[in-house]
């Protein structure tokens, strides 16, 4: 049966050809300047062994990072996440995105319309399926986090569709304490 869930991933394979036919669509293909910057904000990332890897990470996040594997949609960690915070890299911890621009897109993965700083993703071209796609991976270790469609929502018009597996989610507890303090007037009300 042709549900809406698999008519959006069709509808996203045809964009992605479209995007992968025109030269000079995709102008991030590469790192830019700024992932110089930020990687000097960053403690240093020394690269890790497949074994030191296997010993960090779980075998769905191994799988996901390292494999380029895709865990499944709507059960995975942070795609219905609301929370406030920054998601980083879950293998070298390069902040990948922030709850500011994540967006209910209906795919059961999270998603964000632009990440966290432009060179702290990369991007590379998949051709495992019969069309073009645009993989996603952090640009300090290399781990695989995702794929970046032509349907996301305004300003970008992005999507960075994530694998939940591939980041850990920090919340921001300055924003949550705020959020809290916020209720107390209500209460006192009571
Ligand atoms: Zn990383």
């Amino acid at each position: 049966m042709m549900t809406k869930q698999n008519l959006k991933w069709l509808l996203c394979g045809i964009t992605t050809v479209a995007i992968a036919a025109a030269p000079g669509a995709w102008p991030m293909l590469a790192q830019d300047e700024t992932s110089t910057k930020s990687a000097a904000e960053e403690p240093p990332y020394k690269p890790k062994t497949k074994r030191e890897l296997q010993r960090q990470l779980t075998p769905l996040q191994f799988e996901v990072t390292q494999n380029e594997g895709t865990e499944p949609a709507f059960k995975n960690r942070y795609w219905n996440n609301k929370k406030k915070g920054v998601y980083k890299c879950i293998v070298c911890d390069r902040p990948l995105f922030t709850s500011n621009t994540k967006y209910k897109s209906g795919t059961g993965w999270p998603s964000f319309y632009t990440p966290y700083k432009s060179g702290n993703v990369a991007y590379r071209k998949d051709n495992k399926f019969f069309y073009t796609r645009i993989e996603v991976h952090c640009s300090r270790c290399e781990a695989h986090l995702g794929h970046v469609f032509d349907d996301g929502p305004k300003p970008s018009g992005k999507r960075y569709c994530m694998n939940s597996a591939a980041m850990k989610f920090i919340e921001d507890r300055a924003a949550k304490k705020t959020a809290s303090d916020e209720k107390k007037p209500e209460q006192i009300q009571k």
